[in-house]
């Protein structure tokens, strides 16, 4: 029995997480829970599954009164203080850089990760991957491109690995020029042509800043040089990522776009498990395998994003605590969307550069983003 933590379960990920424990009750067990404030949530998690622990944004009495086995946590430091509680896997699904601190509590806690949360590697992946050999856990990527690779590497030797080729597609306004995005609304960059997800991912699929975002990741998790890390569109979201060796040999994985798969593979790793969620490919239809290269000048954020990963150090924190600003000062329909590109770059601009920063430098270097992202805006 794998005893398992989930942060961030009202999410998206949150949610198909426990779609697939409730798949696999004979080998998952859930046994900690966060909702952030999300108390209707809570309850029905209370009331389906033995919950030990559990993290809520605000002290609540009835809960407290109802369930008096749970140890409930809040509060600021709740969620850097669960992790050390009584589990296995921690399936970190998190949004955002308050992803971090707990992940690396958790590791320095013996425990395995399951990383759907991507400012966790994206801002201190030196500290997260120097963390993890030193305790000798292990770490599964919830994310359908790091997923693919994985399983593109099972049974390959890395020495003969010469290209990880991740696939992107596009976001929302993969059909317009750059100078079609200048009065996009909101509502146009929210609609995903294939992948139903949050919103904030969404915007960063929109702006490939995600794409970013997973190039660095890419390179942490497999350790590997950013100039072996190659991103390449491919529309229809069925092949997920694919990995060259240095016969000329390209192994990609495929499936229908569906988180379930990347979830279940972390979560029972190695196996591959069917369940209730299970989709298969239809090959009696015509499938569309199409790839394109990604234009830098159209996408200069997945550009940006490979140069400050090149560069390690405090640059990735900075990086995130801008995007998650400028994306939210855009959800709140403060900014248009070109701005939020405009935002990052000019935050780097200005940043402070620190080479081997400590996890306190991570957290100032990320406030200081946000910070300027903010004055910004408040001083237009
Ligand atoms: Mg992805």
């Amino acid at each position: 029995m794998k005893k398992i933590l989930l942060l961030g379960c009202s999410g998206s990920i949150g949610k198909q997480t426990i779609d697939i424990i409730k798949e696999h009750k004979d080998s998952l067990q859930l046994v900690g829970v966060s909702v952030y404030n999300n108390v209707d949530y809570l309850k029905e998690l209370l009331a389906e599954f033995d919950i030990k622990f559990a993290y809520l944004k605000n002290y609540n009495e009835e809960l407290n009164n109802l369930y008096p086995n749970t140890k409930f946590f809040y509060g600021d430091n709740g969620l850097e203080e669960i992790v050390k509680e009584d589990y296995d896997l921690l399936v970190n699904a998190l949004v955002g850089f308050v992803g971090f601190v707990p992940t690396l509590n958790a590791i320095n806690a013996n425990k395995d990760i399951a990383l759907a949360n991507k400012e966790t590697l994206v801002a201190g992946g030196q500290i997260i991957m120097k963390a993890i050999k030193e305790k000798g856990v292990k770490l599964f990527p919830i994310d359908s491109e790091h997923s693919a690779i994985l399983q593109c590497l099972q049974g390959h030797n890395k020495k003969d690995v010469k290209k990880l080729i991740i696939t992107a597609s596009g976001g929302s306004f993969r059909d317009k020029r750059r100078d079609e995005l200048e009065n996009v609304t909101l509502e146009d960059a929210l609609h995903h042509p294939n992948w139903s997800m949050g919103s904030k991912i969404t915007i960063d699929s929109a702006t490939m800043m995600n794409k970013g975002f997973e190039i660095i990741e890419a390179h942490y998790l497999f350790d590997i040089p950013f100039d072996k890390i190659e991103p390449v569109l491919h529309y229809s979201s069925i092949v997920h990522s694919m990995v060259e060796y240095e016969d000329g040999s390209v192994i990609a994985q495929m499936s229908n776009p569906d988180m379930h798969l990347p979830i279940r593979y972390a979560l029972l790793f190695p196996n591959n498990l069917k369940d209730e969620n299970s989709q298969y490919l239809d090959f009696s239809k015509m499938l569309n395998l199409d790839f394109r290269p990604v234009d830098y000048g159209r996408y200069p954020l997945v550009k940006l994003a490979k140069e400050v990963g090149s560069l390690e150090g405090s640059f990735g924190a900075i990086l995130i605590g801008a995007n998650d600003e400028a994306v939210s000062l855009f959800l709140n329909r403060h900014i248009k969307f070109m701005e939020i590109e405009e935002y990052i770059f000019d935050t780097l601009k200005h940043a402070h550069f620190i080479q081997n920063p400590n996890v306190k430098d991570i957290i100032e270097a990320n406030r200081w983003a946000k910070d300027y992202v903010k004055n910004r805006w408040a001083n237009k």
